[in-house]
């Protein structure tokens, strides 16, 4: 390819190998028989559109020299006029009654829609005869995500010129996949998504693409597992201190929760490091599940690392463990804390009890991963909240023993195609019953758009609370009005370019010390720029139940517990994710009160701000909101190629959408593996792996 090609490529989307190039799949496909509805593109986006010259005409301009040419085009019912400066030969080939693709910035002008100085392209009769006939109408002409220095039909040259030249020696997925699953080889499936001749041919490749997309992506995972499965890690069984913990809880594990401690078990018992992922709502128990893990490995010497994502948690964490554990075992295992604030002399005694083996669990943050952190047969890594934790982090802490076994626990609940795909090296088991005795959580929205006056109600039922003694969470997005919690995950709105300001922590903490029903009440704030210290006090206080009211960020959302806190009041609720607000909820109800969880929001009915907010207060079910959040993100859309860091999403595979193409796909890779382990017949999709998971899809793998 040409060098200026070649560098408007790579300045536009960091394109620099030609996988690259060739995987911008187009993101529609227009016909010249068919004009672009001009009336749905908005004001100001950059747009590529098929038209047709309507009229032509040039006019002097009033206060200097030079004339203007200005072309009107038209989709067959609305116009744009096109406006070129002292450019009056473009006349020539702009003629009423030609066709072409037009791109460019949509303006005003006088009230009537304009494009200065647009690009365009007109649809020129290779053959003269050919304009009558049906396929020349119907040919299905690619566009492209254009920017406005690389316009749609640009990129299509370039990418022409890689496949005229281009040879692909090795299919990555060998013929005895693709023969049943009826795609087509990696260049033919090319060819046909780029240069398409009708649109059949598009849809194919389309499939054939996507299937390839999830055949590579399983392959990964399932060899990620094999490789895992060739480590040979220290067996652990379950003995008598395991029996005893058993018998020494006040109160019996439910079904789910002995199935999974029995996998777990299991895996442990057997000579390859155990890969497991346990997901299960809050308060469902996988705290205790993860303890006679702990213990089991306690047993036979070895020690456990458990990484929360955050101080409060990782001190919480630390608590409740213990608590857990009872006074006999906390004894025998001698738990140690280790966080990045804590004082010099207690971490210097944690970083020797961890490496003399003193001490069999080590609870902590990040500070965990640091390299002056040692152990002495580190037995099994847990991970709380996987989705903070990439796998490179994990994997540090792996390091630092021998193979241990590693179990993640998550409270975010994941859907099986999820969980295939992002997931996919990881053994997944569900608690899916919560114990018994617990009440659901009720939910409301609280829409100040059509209510304005249950505002006020709101502060009274957090009062009413307050005065039964028990505590209430109140989460605002915001930190201060300029500073967002750097931990949250607010949602930007697109719909509201201006959106009112955020509730903040800062302002709502005196808000409501001065409102008249919570006179007298003690009201914290909690949030992620306060020091360690500080925040741990406040949480301690809450817990001890000397707080009333925490106004917190999103630093609460995973894992706190406190029982006696029955009321979340979320402020601004559209600005959080699904997800996010079902992990929030989870914060209340934990004791033996009823919880109720408040979404205060300011949406209007029907917004898609309102509709996940809507969401989370129709269902407790986190499997359904789990996918609609999917849904609603509209993770890797259909073709979707966004304009930066296309290389490292998935293009056309959709995890919600796509479950039984990764199913078929993960079928095959495992047939695959087991057939030849080492895949040595298969350098074009060892090469494909390695090319996709490349830092960028790793990013991509784990943060999803
Ligand atoms: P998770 O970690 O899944 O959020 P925890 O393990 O922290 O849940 O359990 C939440 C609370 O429920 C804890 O106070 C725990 O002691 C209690 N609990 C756990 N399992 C049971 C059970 N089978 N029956 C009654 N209470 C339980
Ligand atoms: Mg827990």
């Amino acid at each position: 390819m040409g060098d200026r090609s070649a560098k408007a490529l790579a300045k536009a989307f960091g394109y620099t190998t030609v996988a690259d190039i060739l995987g911008h799949y187009p993101r529609r496909y227009a016909t010249r028989g068919e004009l672009t509805s001009i009336a749905d593109i908005p004001v100001g986006e950059q747009a590529t559109l098929v038209a047709e010259v309507v009229s032509v005409s040039t006019r002097s301009m009033r206060q200097k020299s030079g004339n203007v040419l200005e072309v009107v085009i038209t989709d067959g019912t609305g116009g744009v006029t096109l406006t070129f400066f002292n450019q009056a030969w473009r006349a020539q080939n702009l003629t009423p009654g030609v066709r072409g693709i037009f791109a460019g910035k949509i303006g005003v002008y006088r009230g009537n829609r304009q494009l200065a100085h647009p690009d365009y392209e007109l649809f020129v009769d290779e053959d003269p005869g050919e304009h009558a006939s049906q396929e020349w109408a119907k040919k299905p002409i690619p566009l492209y995500s254009a920017t406005s220095t690389l316009a749609s039909w640009q990129i299509a040259k370039a990418i022409g010129v890689v496949l005229d030249v281009v040879e692909i020696p090795d299919e990555v997925v060998p013929e005895g996949i693709r023969t049943p699953e009826k795609t087509l080889g990696y260049y033919a499936a090319l060819e046909s998504i780029h240069r398409p001749t009708e649109a059949s041919q598009w849809q194919h490749a389309r499939d054939s693409l996507r299937f390839q997309e999830a055949f590579v992506l399983q392959c990964a995972l399932v060899k990620r597992r094999h490789q895992q499965r060739l480590l040979r890690s220290t067996q652990r069984t379950q003995g008598d201190k395991t029996n005893a913990f058993l018998a020494a809880l006040p109160f019996t594990l439910t079904p789910d929760q002995v199935s999974v401690m029995h996998q777990i078990h299991e895996d442990m018992a057997a000579p390859h490091p155990m890969t497991r992922l346990v997901q299960g709502e809050v308060g469902s128990g996988k705290t205790v599940v993860a303890a006679t893990a702990m213990v089991t490995v306690s047993q036979s010497g070895g020690q456990t690392a458990l990484l929360a994502p955050t101080e409060v948690l990782a001190n919480q964490h630390f608590r409740s463990l213990a608590a857990t554990l009872g006074p006999d075992m906390v004894a025998w295992m001698n738990p140690v804390l280790l966080t990045g604030s804590l004082p010099a002399a207690a971490k210097k005694k944690a970083l020797l009890a961890a490496a003399s083996g003193a001490s069999h669990l080590i609870v902590g943050t990040h500070a965990l991963l640091s390299d002056t952190v040692q152990f002495a047969d580190l037995g099994l890594v847990v991970i709380d909240e996987q989705h903070r934790f990439g796998v490179d982090q994990r994997e540090v802490l792996r390091q630092k023993g021998r193979h241990p076994h590693l179990l993640v626990l998550t409270a975010t609940p994941i859907p099986r195609t999820v969980a295939m795909t992002v997931f996919g090296d990881l053994d997944v088991s569900t608690i899916a019953t919560m114990p018994e005795g617990r009440i659901p959580i009720t939910s409301h929205v609280v829409a100040l758009a059509d209510h304005p006056e249950w505002y006020s109600r709101v502060w009274q039922r957090v009062a009413e609370e307050v005065t039964a003694g028990r505590q209430v969470f109140v989460v605002a997005p915001a930190i201060t009005p300029s500073v967002m919690e750097e931990e949250s995950d607010v949602e930007s709105d697109p719909d509201e370019p201006e959106a009112k300001a955020l509730t903040t922590v800062e302002e709502t903490v005196p808000m409501l010390r001065a409102r008249p029903e919570l006179s007298g009440r003690k009201i914290n704030a909690l949030h992620g720029r306060m020091s360690s210290a500080d925040k741990d006090e406040v949480m301690r206080s809450f817990y001890a139940g000397e707080v009333d009211v925490v106004v917190a960020t999103t630093v609460i959302e995973v894992g706190i517990d406190v029982p006696n806190a029955s009321v979340m009041v979320v402020l601004d609720a559209d600005r959080f994710g699904v997800s996010q607000l079902h992990q929030l909820r989870g914060r209340v109800g934990r004791g033996s009160h009823p919880g109720t969880c408040l979404l205060v929001t300011h949406a209007e009915e029907n917004t898609t701000a309102r509709k996940r907010v809507d969401a989370v207060a129709s269902t407790l079910d986190g499997f359904e909101l789990a996918a609609l959040d999917l849904e609603l993100r509209s993770e890797g859309d259909v073709l979707g190629v966004r304009q930066s860091g296309v290389r490292s999403r998935l293009k056309l595979l959709r995890v919600t959408r796509d479950g039984e193409v990764i199913d078929a796909a993960r079928s095959y890779a495992e047939a695959l593996l087991e057939g030849d382990p080492s895949w040595e017949g298969h350098l074009a999709l060892t090469l494909e792996i390695a090319r996709r998971l490349d830092e960028g899809s790793q990013e991509y793998l784990e943060k999803t």
